[in-house]
């Protein structure tokens, strides 16, 4: 049946974003060409080639920490707190301004909903940059001391391309760092339009180096010698093969790694509002969310009446064109991605839950998953124990409070979990005792700069965000424990 209120499209304009044929590398408040190879970067709506991107080689690597180096002992490091402040301000004030392009060049680039790009992703990234701005004349009062560590190496994924550089680039300036940043391989366009903000806002040269490149540019900045400080945010494989390469050196590393969160709704909870914070926690971003809510857990005596609720509501979820301003869910963000979201699926099937996918068309060109449910999952399901990074949502049922929390903490991973009830007491009870970085209370896949944000476990160490988001960036003496 299709959907009884018909929409028109209403395309959003691509008009508004220039997308050159080929891009270099922003090395030293500079576009220079790479000594590598290059790669091309595509619209996994249309499969269409978006540009022809450098990858960095190791000697380019090398140039970029070199001028981040020079940057950081001659002008960054020298200036200052309320003199960087007023560089993070302008590029935090030039996001907005240029807010349109950069939201309709991430949802080109990256498939996901124009409306996320422009009422989520963008607003918290200029508003990561105003919240830094105001630590970086404060950092006296961090409790984490005022030096820099100096150069920081930093690799970002594609799921939120500007909102992840963002979280990277802000408390590092803030704190007088330099840094040498690398994209994903899948969306390099956008850190590359930033990079371009860079100038415009008259940043030194060499405060921000951007290079694009895949696995191997990665592990070249990672294991530079003149790094000081790794920050990543990725698979947990990649965050262990890096904690590998640096072991033994003297580099500060923070890792952001991946998720299998628990979304836990009672039975005295409110059932509308509760199904709605289940299709946020796993739909948004097509499920490509480090802590997406992919494990419901759902009280027995309401599981039926949610799961109906869930699929009526799952039936309206309009999937397609990401710059069609009436998109709820968009493109898988890469092939490889398409088919690893199959294959579990395909597990999930074979090892007997029961799948349900929303009725819906997809477009014949680009990469496409329906949002889908698996009832009937047991915990000993690799749809349980795996991250998923798709549309895909395993549901398993609990009778009492304890057996909710001991099946939330069955996982490797506790970066996030979410608490769906009537009762105050509940939610603290639980908040205190799920084994998660953020727990959502009647809400989920909030985020907020104030708020630090991390993980427990194989979802990696060290908080971004908030004032804690300052201590991996600062030589100080740590106050830990004093009051966190
Ligand atoms: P990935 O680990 O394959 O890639 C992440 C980045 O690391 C990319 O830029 C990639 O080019 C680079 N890279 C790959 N191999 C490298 C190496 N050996 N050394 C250095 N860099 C290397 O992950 P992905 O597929 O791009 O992203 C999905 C994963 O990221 C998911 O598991 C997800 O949970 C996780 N993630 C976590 C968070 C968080 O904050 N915890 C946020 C977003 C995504
Ligand atoms: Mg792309």
């Amino acid at each position: 049946m299709s959907n009884p209120f018909e929409y028109a499209p209403a395309p959003e304009s691509r008009a508004i974003v220039d997308i050159k044929p080929s891009y270099g590398l922003f090395i030293d408040g500079e576009f220079v060409d790479g000594t590598g190879t290059t790669f091309k970067t595509v619209n996994p709506a249309t499969e269409e080639v978006l540009a022809e991107v450098a990858e960095a080689s190791d000697a380019d690597v090398d140039a970029a920490v070199k001028a981040a180096r020079r940057a950081h002992t001659r002008v960054w490091s020298r200036m200052s707190g309320a003199e960087r402040a007023k560089y993070l301000y302008r590029i935090a004030r030039i996001i907005q301004e240029r807010g349109r392009e950069l939201a309709v060049l991430e949802s080109i680039d990256n498939g996901k909903p124009i409306k996320e790009s422009r009422d989520v992703d963008v607003p918290i990234v200029a508003a990561h940059f105003f919240y830094y701005a105001g630590w970086a004349d404060k950092l006296q009062y961090s409790g984490f001391g005022t030096t820099p560590l100096g150069v920081a190496g930093q690799v970002i994924p594609w799921n939120f391309p500007l909102l992840m550089l963002a979280w990277k680039i802000a408390p590092a300036l803030a704190c007088g760092n330099t840094v040498v940043l690398k994209p994903a391989e899948t969306t390099p366009l956008t850190a590359l339009l930033f990079a371009e903000i860079c100038q415009q806002a008259d940043l030194p040269p060499g405060v921000v180096n951007i290079v694009t490149g895949a696995g191997d540019t990665g592990r070249a900045i990672v294991s530079h010698p003149d790094v000081d400080k790794v920050a990543f945010t990725g698979s947990t494989e990649v965050g262990k093969a890096i904690a590998r390469a640096v072991a033994g050196s003297d580099k500060k590393v923070t890792l952001e790694l991946g998720g299998k969160a628990a979304n836990i709704v009672f039975d005295d909870a409110p059932l509308d509002q509760a199904v709605e914070g289940i299709v946020n926690g796993i739909f948004f971003n097509q499920g490509h969310v480090c802590c997406a809510g992919s494990r419901l857990l759902v009280q027995e005596s309401v599981a039926d009446e949610v799961m109906d609720r869930l699929k009526r509501r799952m039936a309206t979820l309009r999937v397609g064109d990401p710059l069609d301003k009436n998109t709820d869910v968009g493109a898988i963000n890469s092939a490889e991605q398409l088919a690893k979201i199959r294959e579990l699926s395909a597990i999930g099937e074979a090892e007997g839950a029961e799948r349900w996918s929303a009725p819906c068309d997809l477009p014949a060109n680009g990469y496409w998953f329906a949002p889908t449910v698996f009832t009937g999952v047991s915990q000993a399901h690799r749809i349980a124990r795996e991250e998923i990074f798709g549309p895909v949502l395993s549901v398993l049922t609990f009778r009492t409070p304890s057996e909710a929390v001991e099946k939330a903490n069955n996982t490797p991973f506790g970066l996030s979990a979410g608490v769906w009830t009537d009762k105050g007491s509940l939610i603290l009870s639980m908040a205190n005792r799920l084994r998660a970085g953020v727990v959502w209370a009647n809400t989920f896949n909030k985020f907020d700069p104030t708020s630090p944000f991390g993980g427990y476990k194989e979802s990696g160490y060290g908080r971004e965000g908030g004032r804690h988001g300052l201590e991996d960036y600062l030589k100080g003496t740590s106050v830990k424990g004093a009051d966190s």
